[in-house]
């Protein structure tokens, strides 16, 4: 039956397209033998009218053009889509717009099994769960592992060890396509990952899809696509002294990894490091925070997505649970949270020679120049200090703003705080304290700094208990106050009065803590010098916490902020470890650095080594040939 929507030739071009994409294979029906098109009217009578004119215009384009011209188009539109940012968002599109309708119709049109056929292709389909899922259907409650006692964490570990081997039968390009699968599970899936962060959180339905939702998603998506490139072997360079071996790193698994997470982003920092290191081939223990722990929701969406959970346990308790888990020497151990328990898990990690990831608390710095779009700076500035309510690492905690326009930026922050609306709701900008605890930390430096002369701008009709707590502008800071200093995690926002460039790098710098700064002008000159300057591992120029935007950039703390990075080509492999191989060809061949050490030896290698490294081409000439004669010399050296 013939599509209502698609003339002849679109149609045509819907079937060569679709026969590139999928072929088909012994186990796989082609495209072509689609039988029901006419299903694609669906999709069209759901498309506003000019994108349906352009998709039919661009499908009739196709059926003119032979399929290897199709196929190389789809590779750079593929290629193009991988580009960060604006440039590569005309591709996503155009590989949305072509694919998506192409196997949406082959997923309606092919039966039960499509799911098996969509992996292969490693696009999985809609996995939509139902308020049940989330009820532990399948992890029964009293499968979660809570508070094991030392005899479960043993065998625990026991089962890591045993299940190793398992883990090494699945390819890196199936733990990928479960990758996808969980990608797929968690985007299907929004209002009940949404609810259940809120519920552990209380923070805004905003902040929840934003900073974690997307955020995950976002990380996902880079994952899939880079992890079997950053995962690779990779050849390298053999120098000319080695001339004829080859030089090999391999990444391969750690063997078992262990996750510990804050409370703050329980979602986030729960399937970011997880599906890291799945992918790296680790069995998986994660333990989150006895705060937020998301009870049962990620076993949940593992399961949905076809991972098995012998090979990423969720292992919920406190502070001494995590200890526990550290004494029976895991092969790595990825942690977050407040420097205090990174000093702790480093020096219990240090017994066993363990290597250990810290991304660890921050006191981040805003600078506000003179020169820089003040309304921009002050909307970017609030959002920074206030998103997730301030209980994030890379919060805005210090504003440091030119005297020139203090007044003038100070106007704007306080118009804009004082828009902003406090509600969990969809429509609130921010919710409210996740943890008391942290309120009373809160209620401490605001304490402190007003009995040191501070000035509270807003806010004065919080009641230092509640843990609603409204966005509070200080200004007259000084250094001995806790919030100059401290990580606060909270919505304060200081504000210092800065009068040099030197001056605020210099005080900046002196902090222990040491995560990520923004600053905001329009000379680009004084932004990559002040960037340079500043001792943080992340700065985002004219916005705000924005590094850890974008998955490509690898993100971590300097001084107490922590040790290592993650994200990044560089951060997918922290989760797995390297080995370097050098492969030399099976001969007879005597090695010039082998024994014996003769004299006439000594001799040549002292020579070649002056020649190998002393610039020119009579140099080099001289070290190649210096250095066939020891060769050959080596085949025969006697003593
Ligand atoms: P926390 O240090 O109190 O706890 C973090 C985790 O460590 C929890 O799961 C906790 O149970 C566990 N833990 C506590 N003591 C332990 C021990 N002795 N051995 C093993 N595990 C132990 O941190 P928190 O209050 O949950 O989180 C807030 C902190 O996290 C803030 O300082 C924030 O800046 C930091 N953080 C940093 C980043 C980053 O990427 N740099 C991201 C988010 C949060």
């Amino acid at each position: 039956m013939k599509s209502l929507y698609l003339g002849e030739r679109a149609e045509k071009g819907l079937i060569k397209l679709g026969t590139v994409i999928i072929p088909g294979d012994k186990d796989l029906p082609s495209f072509s033998q689609l039988e029901q098109l006419q299903e694609i009217d669906i999709m069209l009578k759901e498309l506003p009218k000019d994108d349906r004119e352009g998709l039919i215009i661009l499908l009739s384009i196709l059926s003119l053009l032979p399929k290897f011209i199709i196929k190389v188009l789809l590779l750079i539109i593929e290629k193009g889509a991988t580009v960060n940012g604006p440039i590569g968002s005309p591709f996503r599109l155009l590989n949305m717009g072509l694919k998506g309708p192409v196997f949406t119709l082959y997923y309606s049109n092919n039966s039960e099994q499509n799911q098996e056929i969509l992996n292969k292709l490693n696009y999985a389909t809609q996995i939509n769960m139902k308020e049940e899922d989330l009820m532990l259907q399948k992890v029964k409650n009293n499968e979660l592992i809570e508070n094991p006692n030392q005899e479960q964490i043993e065998e625990i570990f026991n089962n890591a060890k045993k299940n190793q081997k398992a883990l090494r039968n699945i390819p890196l390009s199936s733990r990928v396509k479960q990758v996808q699968n969980l990608l797929i599970t968690i985007r299907d899936n929004e209002e009940l990952i949404i609810k259940k962060i809120q519920e552990d959180t209380k923070k805004s339905a905003g902040d929840a899809l934003v900073s974690e939702f997307f955020g995950v998603l976002d990380y996902l998506h880079f994952l899939v696509d880079n992890a079997e490139k950053a995962l690779k072997d990779e050849k390298i360079k053999t120098p000319i002294a080695l001339l004829g071996k080859k030089s090999r790193v391999y990444y391969e698994s750690l063997g078992t990894m262990l996750i510990i997470s804050p409370w703050n982003y329980p979602f986030y920092q729960a399937i970011v490091p997880i599906a890291t290191s799945y992918i790296c081939g680790n069995i998986t223990l994660y333990k989150p925070s006895e705060v937020t722990p998301l009870r049962g929701l990620i076993e949940d969406l593992l399961l949905k997505a076809g991972i098995d959970l012998d090979f990423i346990k969720v292992i919920y308790g406190d502070g001494k649970v995590g200890s526990q888990l550290i004494d029976q020497r895991p092969d790595k151990i990825f942690f977050t949270g407040s420097v205090n328990t990174g000093k702790k898990i480093m020096q219990q990690a240090a017994q066993y020679i363990i290597p250990v990831e810290l991304e660890l608390g921050g006191k981040d710095a805003s600078i506000v120049f003179e020169d820089c779009n003040l309304k921009r700076a002050a909307k970017g500035v609030a959002w920074g200090a206030l998103t997730n309510l301030g209980q994030s690492c890379t919060s805005v905690e210090r504003i440091y703003v030119h005297s020139a326009v203090y007044e003038a930026f100070k106007t704007e922050l306080l118009n804009e705080v004082r828009s902003l609306k406090q509600e969990i709701s969809k429509d609130g900008d921010f919710g409210h304290m996740t943890s008391h605890m942290q309120t009373k930390i809160v209620a401490e430096h605001v304490k402190d700094a007003l009995s040191k002369n501070a000035k509270l701008l807003t806010g004065n009709n919080w009641d230092y208990e509640s843990d609603a707590i409204p966005p509070l502008v200080l200004e007259d800071i000084s250094e001995e106050m806790l919030i100059y200093n401290e990580e606060t995690f909270g919505p304060v926002l200081p504000l210092i009065k800065f009068t040099n460039e030197k001056e605020v790098i210099d005080d900046i710098n002196a902090s222990d803590l040491g995560l990520s700064a923004s600053l905001w002008s329009k000379d680009k000159a004084k932004c990559d010098r002040v960037t340079r300057e500043l001792n943080v591992g992340n700065v985002s120029v004219n916005n705000v916490m924005l590094t850890e935007g974008n998955p490509y950039l690898p993100f971590g703390g300097r001084k107490y902020s922590g040790i290592g990075t993650y994200k990044g080509i560089s951060g997918i492999r922290s989760f797995a470890i390297s080995k370097s191989v050098l492969i030399d060809a099976d001969s007879s061949k005597i090695e010039v650095n082998w024994y014996p050490y003769t004299e006439k030896k000594y001799i040549g290698f002292s020579l070649m080594t002056k020649y190998a490294f002393t610039k020119g081409l009579l140099n080099f000439v001289k070290f190649a040939l210096k250095g066939i004669g020891l060769e050959s010399y080596s085949q025969k050296a006697k003593r």
